[in-house]
């Protein structure tokens, strides 16, 4: 007993394998959640046809072996000392193997991947749509990977068959990495990622055969759903030399939800990257949206389950690439924050980035973008804060449409990703909503949740007051009159209208 004792306190860090759409990459973090060693790999994407997006699960894993091996090389630390292993990753992209030989038996379905697009028409004109939200918290969209496995089930019919024989396996890309690393001996994903497949039902927390029934998928092929933070089997040892549990597992964004200690209702975190993707604590109950967010499972802990809204804005960071490189008036996008305060306001312009349309609450996917409000008094410098402004405002139609959802005053706001660190956009931000806005200054958030996850399921966390305290944050504190921000608003408001009458 005592040799255990021993062995257990010697443990003092965590390993996340955190596979995303562009990377496979691997960190280690220690008691105090600093990161303490980073390992990347690219890997290749595959557009076979228009719209279409596929990655290799075997470059998938083989490129998170790699980082896992390397970045214990590159910290300098004793695999042993390792108190578990987190696995977070890229969403909804699906992979269908043979359980036997462990092999893919079609590239990964990546979740851009629009392939499913017509699939998901039909089940929308068999009358389906309202059913699939009420059980799934989902629109029925191509993204999700149910329609995706329905894609390979007809277009393979050898697939079905063996589908039906135990023969394949179905999994995210948590689920396929997790049977790969324990050697084939478990097939299980969390409740987060399940959440995300169109076929699991929030509310009962099982596989629902009803839908199943409908999308046409064979039970044997589901993996098992567990929570996300136990300890779900073992690293096999010839990885790094001896067994490590896996003990935390959650999608990207729920983990950034995690990892910016937004723990409770009413708790939201906002990342600011090519675009923004917002995500609501809404407790131990799900809140159905009437403004088109999502509800999906943020995690599972001890049993307890907490539900989350989720937004998103197609074009944030990437205002301010086209202002770089299709405008050219700016060199880099860290400029644009102290450029934006060269202007005492906007001067009336106003930015609507409707690149690719608009997501919530307008759902105008014609849309296309303006600016507007110029006059001879204008220069570039209005124009670049008003990109800036643009992504305040979108964070801001987003989070309104998740108060009126679900009743809950937002009180703070959690901020991660690239454009994060733009002061001005902060601070402005801050002024707009009327709440405060906090930053961490540890930014790799997904990661983060992904390791305090397996902390807490292996003992290096005691609980999630422990992880609270560990934040290291700058703070944006709301100063401008509310009538002043207000007017600003409006005129976004008017830009917007403008926007979607030109489509009408
Ligand atoms: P993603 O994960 O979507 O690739 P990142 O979180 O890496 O995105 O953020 C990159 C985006 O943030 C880019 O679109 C870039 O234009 C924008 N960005 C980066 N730094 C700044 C900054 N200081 N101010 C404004 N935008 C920024």
């Amino acid at each position: 007993m005592r040799h255990r004792m021993q062995q257990r306190t010697m443990k003092k860090y965590i390993l996340v394998l955190d596979q995303g759409t562009t990377s496979s990459r691997s960190i280690i973090f220690d008691k105090k959640g600093s990161i303490i060693g980073v390992s990347q790999k690219e890997i290749k994407q595959y557009f076979p046809q228009p719209g279409w997006v596929e990655h290799d699960p075997m470059e998938i894993l083989a490129t998170q072996i790699h980082t896992l091996k390397e970045v214990v090389t590159k910290a300098k630390i004793d695999p042993q000392d390792i108190a578990g292993i987190g696995i977070t990753n890229q969403r909804e992209t699906t992979v269908l193997w043979d359980r036997d030989t462990g092999k893919p038996v079609h590239p990964a379905i990546v979740w851009q991947c629009r392939r499913s697009h017509d699939i998901c028409e039909q089940l929308r004109r068999h009358g389906y749509e309202e059913m699939f939200k009420e059980k799934t918290g989902l629109v029925l969209d191509a993204y999700f990977s149910g329609t995706k496995l329905k894609w390979l089930f007809d277009t393979y019919p050898d697939l079905l068959p063996r589908a039906k024989r135990g023969e394949l396996l179905f999994g995210t890309i948590d689920s396929w990495l997790l049977f790969n690393l324990t050697n084939g001996t478990v097939h299980t994903t969390d409740v987060s990622n399940a959440s995300r497949t169109l076929l699991f039902n929030i509310h009962k927390l099982e596989w629902d055969t009803e839908l199943l029934e409908i999308v046409g998928v064979p039970r044997e092929i589901l993996p098992k759903v567990k929570s996300s933070s136990e300890i779900y089997g073992q690293l096999d040892k010839r990885y790094l030399g001896l067994e490590i549990p896996i003990a935390g597992i959650a999608g990207d964004q729920q983990a950034a939800l995690f990892g910016q200690t937004c723990f409770d209702k009413g708790d939201v975190k906002n990342t600011y990257g090519t675009g923004c993707f917002m995500l609501m604590n809404t407790g131990t109950s799900p809140v159905s949206s009437r403004s088109g967010l999502l509800t999906s499972i943020g995690w599972e802990i001890g049993g307890k389950v907490t539900y989350v809204l989720e937004g998103s804005i197609f074009i944030a960071g990437a205002v301010i690439q086209w202002l770089r490189d299709e405008l050219q008036i700016v060199n880099t996008a860290a400029e644009t924050g102290i450029i934006a305060k060269n202007v005492d306001d906007n001067g009336g312009v106003y930015f609507v980035p409707a690149f690719v349309g608009l997501g919530t609450p307008y759902w105008d996917m014609d849309a296309r973008g303006i600016i507007s409000g110029l006059t001879r008094g204008t220069g570039k410098d209005h124009i670049i804060r008003a990109a800036l402004e643009s992504i305040a405002y979108q964070t801001k139609d987003v989070l309104d449409c998740m108060k009126k959802d679900s009743g809950i005053s937002i009180k703070l706001l959690r901020v991660d990703g690239g454009a994060s660190a733009n002061d001005f956009l902060m601070q402005f931000q801050a002024d707009l909503l009327g709440v405060s806005i906090q930053r961490p200054k540890q930014v790799e958030t997904t990661a983060l949740g992904a390791a305090y996850l397996t902390g807490l399921a292996t003992g290096l966390w005691k609980d999630k007051d422990q992880l609270i305290q560990s934040h290291d944050l700058t703070s944006f504190t709301p100063t401008t009159e509310r009538k002043e921000i207000e007017k600003y608003y409006k005129g976004w408001q008017r830009a917007v209208k403008a926007v979607l009458k030109k489509v009408d």
